[in-house]
């Protein structure tokens, strides 16, 4: 089986379910040296892959899903045959460009191979909380975000019951932020920040003044801004920002507030997590180490094929959004 893309949306369109369609599709026929043959197990959905519904994606690092094609992201599964030396069958193998079907040929060069080990056999994990989300969560954090354990700081995080957000809060309060406050789109998602995952306190956007609510949540003002949005929420928070913040730009370029920023000398950097690889190793470990000490937990939403994509861009998941393809 495969998820095929029938259309571009054009920039402003809402992806829905019948912008894709679900194909019988023949493997094969052989595997050339140095492929192999790999079952899905997980696939992972990202905001990202919005853009790729755009014949122009805005970045010069994302093409566009070709139309009538097999869409490809994040994914994880296990080698069934192999023709590498580097390779062998019943390996866990992980790849930024998966296709999206029940089994596929991949080239070695595009895969790399994961320990079950480090994530207790959750190997959806490496999708979230130990993958590409975690990493930005945690060089985000630690790049950009001036966390000093002591200094009694404030974080905020948008997008904060999210893959990114989510793990990103979690990052604050293991690194010593006093308060850490999210802000996310639904009651539920405010519930699971605090009673689950340890956040002092949670805004739901969608309901009453952000301004009013942040400024309970954050008494001493706000230290290190997480950012996933943009947009109005995050000018709401830079407002409320004390002098020599920092902003973590993770998510959206926003129409922020300018003059609040030099006024207080705030920095805001753009951060990229595919820009610090020399790290990834070793911050999987870490983050790989804290899931299983259950330092941070590890949330996510499990859905099927394309509904999965198109729920999390209307804000459905909480934690990680993950396609469950086979056992
Ligand atoms: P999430 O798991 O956070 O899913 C997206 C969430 O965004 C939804 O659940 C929804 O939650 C929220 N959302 C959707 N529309 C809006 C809106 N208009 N205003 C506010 N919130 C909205 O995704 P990720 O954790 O994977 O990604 C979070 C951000 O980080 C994205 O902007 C992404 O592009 C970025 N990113 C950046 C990377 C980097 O290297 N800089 C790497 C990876 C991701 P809610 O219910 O709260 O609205």
């Amino acid at each position: 089986m495969a998820l095929i893309c029938l259309c571009f949306t054009g920039t402003d369109g809402e992806p829905v379910p019948g912008h894709f369609r679900v194909e019988e599709a023949i493997v094969g026929p052989f595997l050339k040296e140095g492929q192999v043959l790999v079952r899905t197990l997980f696939l992972s959905v990202d905001p990202y892959m919005r853009c790729r519904m755009n014949e122009d994606t805005g970045a010069e690092y994302l093409a566009p899903w070709g139309l009538s094609e097999c869409v490809d992201g994040g994914g994880i599964g296990v080698v069934e045959l192999s023709r590498c030396d580097g390779l062998s069958v019943d390996d866990m193998v992980t790849s930024f460009n998966w296709h999206w079907q029940t089994q596929c040929l991949m080239d070695e060069k595009l895969l790399q191979k994961v320990e079950p080990q480090l994530v207790d056999g959750h190997i959806s994990y490496f999708l979230g909380a130990v993958g590409m989300p975690g990493l930005t969560a945690l060089l985000g954090v630690r790049e950009k975000g001036h966390v000093t354990d002591g200094a009694n700081q404030t974080m905020v995080v948008s997008g904060a019951a999210g893959a990114c957000g989510s793990v990103a809060g979690q990052i604050g309060r293991v690194d010593g932020c006093t308060r850490v406050v999210g802000i996310c789109g639904s009651d539920e998602k405010c519930r699971v920040l605090v009673e689950d995952l340890g956040f002092s306190a949670a805004v739901n956007y969608r309901q009453g003044d952000v301004a009013t609510a942040l400024r309970e949540s954050c008494p001493n003002g706000v230290d290190v801004y997480f950012d996933n949005v943009g947009g109005p929420i995050s000018d709401a928070v830079i407002a409320q920002m004390n002098n020599d913040g920092h902003v973590i730009l993770c998510g959206q370029i926003s129409q922020y507030n300018k003059d609040a920023l030099q006024s207080k000398n705030i920095t805001r950097e753009r951060f990229m997590v595919l820009n610090y690889m020399e790290k990834h190793e070793a911050g999987i470990i870490q983050l790989s180490q804290w899931v299983r000490e259950g330092q941070i937990k590890a949330r996510q939403t499990l859905l099927y094929f394309a509904v999965a994509f198109c729920s999390m861009m209307k804000g459905g998941n909480i934690g990680k959004q993950i396609i469950k393809i086979s056992d």
